[in-house]
C-alpha cells in the first residue's frame, strides 16, 4: 500500500486501522510465510530498541543482571514443574535433531524451565541470595487464537523476563514493590497510564501464588494484558530444588519473583496514540525525533539543503533531513506523520532569508514560525510538551472508559458497548466466572489494587469492599 493513499479511519475500524498502520509505517512486515511470526523492519526495531536500552540501564542501575539461557529446553526441565508444564505444553513447539526418532527438546515458551535447573546449581548458600537476573529474548508459543502483530504473535520477540530469588518472602514482596516502581518509569517513557489489576490465584501464570498485571485500554474499547510481576512464592524452588543454607545452618526454599513484558509495550503505543494519519510516537521513544524537510527546486537545492544540514549538526536531538528528489514536500510530509515523528521543520528560502523556521507538532498539527535562534530551545519544550501531552491523554481515555456498575445490565450496557465496568466483587471464583455469563467477550480481569468503600458483589449480594474491572478483552 503506498502512503499517499492513506490508512483506513481509526474510528471506523480499529483492527483495519492498526493493521495498516503498522505495516505502512515500517514496523512489521507481515508477510514473512509462517503465521504468527513477523519480520521487524528497520524503524520499529529502532524504537523497540530504544527501548530495550532503556530497560537494560533502568535494571542495570538497580542492581539486575543481564544474562542469556539457550533456546532450547530440554523435556525433562519442563517436566520439572507438572503445573506450569500443564499450562504451555499445547502451545510448545518440538524440536528434533536428524538423528532423533522423538523429539526431546521444545523451544522456549517462557523463561522458568531453562533457568532454574541452573538457579539450583548456583544457589547453596545465603550468601548467594538475592540473585537479580534478567533476559531479554524471543519465547515461542503456538497460539491457536487469532495472531495480531505485536499483540498476539507466536515468536514474542524483544520479551525482557525479571527472575529473582530470594531468602525470605519479606525480600520477595521488597522485590515486587521494586518491579512496579520500574514499570512506572517504563510506562511513562511509553507516555501510557494502564490499570494496574491484581489477578486471583486462579486466573495467573501456572505454578504463581500472586501477580500484579498492567492492562491498557484500546481504542478499539477492548483491554490488554501489558506484562505482570508474578510472586512465585516458593512454589517453583520446590519444584526445582532451589535451596540455600540460612544464617541459622537450616536448608531452606528460594523465594522468587518473575516480572515481564515486550513489543506490546509497542502495541500499545501505537493503539492509544495513533490517528487517523498514522502513529504518534512519545518523543522520548522516537527513533527520529525532528525530520527537516527541505523545500526547494533545482536552482535553490544546494543552499536549502546545505541549510538542513547544518541544522541537524546544531540540533542537540535525533534528527533526519528528508532530501530525496524523488519525493514532493507533501509526499514527505504524509511520510513522516505516518511514522509519528514528534516534530518537522520546513525549510525553505523564505525561512532561511527571514531567519524563521516553520515548525509543524505531530500529535497537535499545530505550525508555528519560531527565530531561528530560538530553535533549539523552543524543540526542546515542544518534545517535552509532546511527552507530557500524550500521557495526559492516555489518563482521559482511561478516565473516560471506567464507569462504575451496580447490575448486570449495567455491567452489559458498558462492558458490551466498549467501556469498562467497576464492580463489587465477593472474592469467589464463583462470581469471577458468572460474569463471563452477563455476555459473550467479556470478562472480569482484574481487581484494584487499593480497597473500595463497602459495597455488594454484583452477583451474590454478598458484602464486600473489593473491586474488579470487567471489560472485552484481547
Ligand atoms: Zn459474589
Amino acid at each position: 500500500m503506498a502512503e499517499e493513499e492513506g490508512i483506513t479511519a481509526k474510528k471506523k475500524d480499529f483492527s483495519e486501522w492498526y493493521n495498516q498502520a503498522v505495516f505502512a509505517a515500517g514496523i512489521l512486515d507481515k508477510r514473512y510465510d509462517v503465521k504468527g511470526l513477523n519480520v521487524w523492519m528497520n524503524y520499529g526495531y529502532e524504537i523497540m530498541l530504544n527501548l530495550k536500552n532503556f530497560w537494560d540501564l533502568l535494571f542495570r542501575e538497580h542492581g539486575i543482571k543481564e544474562m542469556y539461557f539457550p533456546l532450547l529446553v530440554p523435556e525433562k526441565y519442563c517436566e520439572q514443574n507438572p503445573s506450569w508444564w500443564e499450562g504451555f505444553k499445547d502451545q510448545a513447539y518440538w524440536v528434533k535433531s536428524s538423528d532423533e526418532d522423538k523429539a526431546s527438546h521444545i523451544l522456549r515458551p517462557t523463561g522458568e524451565p531453562a533457568m532454574y535447573p541452573m538457579f539450583s546449581t548456583w544457589i547453596r548458600s545465603h550468601r548467594d541470595l538475592p540473585f537479580r537476573i534478567y533476559e531479554t529474548v524471543s519465547s515461542f508459543r503456538y497460539e491457536t487464537k487469532h495472531t495480531r502483530p505485536l499483540i498476539r504473535d507466536r515468536e514474542i520477540t524483544l520479551w525482557h523476563e525479571i527472575h529473582t530469588a530470594h531468602a525470605s518472602s519479606e525480600e520477595a514482596e521488597k522485590e515486587a514493590s521494586l518491579h512496579q516502581k520500574l514499570y512506572d518509569i517504563i510506562w511513562r517513557k511509553c507516555a501510557l497510564l494502564p490499570l494496574k489489576v491484581v489477578k486471583p490465584e486462579w486466573e495467573i501464570f501456572p505454578g504463581a501464588v500472586g501477580a500484579v498485571e498492567y492492562y491498557n485500554y484500546m481504542p478499539s474499547g477492548k483491554v490488554m494484558e501489558n506484562g505482570s510481576i508474578n510472586n512465585l512464592g516458593q512454589a517453583y524452588s520446590k519444584k526445582f530444588n532451589i535451596k540455600f543454607r540460612d544464617k541459622d545452618k537450616k536448608e531452606k526454599y528460594a523465594w522468587q519473583l518473575c516480572t515481564g513484558n515486550g513489543a506490546r509495550l509497542l502495541a500499545a503505543v501505537i493503539g492509544v496514540h495513533g490517528d487517523d494519519k498514522g502513529l504518534v510516537l512519545p518523543p522520548e521513544i522516537a527513533p527520529v525525533q525532528v525530520v527537516i524537510v527541505p523545500i526547494y527546486n533545482n536552482k535553490t537545492k544546494s543552499k536549502v539543503v546545505g541549510k538542513a544540514q547544518q541544522l541537524k549538526a546544531k540540533l542537540p536531538f535525533r534528527v533526519e533531513v528528508d532530501d530525496r528528489d524523488e519525493f514532493t514536500p507533501g509526499w514527505k510530509f504524509n511520510y513522516w506523520e505516518m511514522k509519528g515523528v514528534p516534530v518537522r521543520i520546513e525549510l525553505g528560502e523564505r525561512e532561511i532569508a527571514g531567519k524563521t523556521i516553520t515548525v509543524a507538532r505531530r500529535d497537535t498539527g499545530k505550525k508555528e514560525k519560531i527565530a531561528e535562534k530560538l530553535l533549539e530551545d523552543r524543540i526542546k519544550k515542544l518534545l517535552g510538551s509532546m511527552q507530557n501531552d500524550l500521557l495526559e491523554n492516555s489518563k482521559k481515555q482511561l478516565e473516560v472508559a471506567v464507569h462504575t456498575a451496580k447490575n448486570k445490565k449495567e455491567i452489559s450496557s458498558l462492558a458490551g458497548n466498549g467501556k469498562i465496568a467497576k464492580v463489587h466483587w465477593c472474592g469467589s471464583e464463583k462470581c469471577w466466572g458468572g460474569i463471563k455469563d452477563i455476555e459473550e467477550g467479556i470478562e472480569l480481569f482484574g481487581t484494584d489494587l487499593k480497597k473500595s468503600g463497602k459495597g455488594k458483589c454484583v452477583l451474590c449480594g454478598k458484602a464486600t469492599d473489593t473491586v474488579g474491572y470487567v471489560a472485552n478483552t484481547y
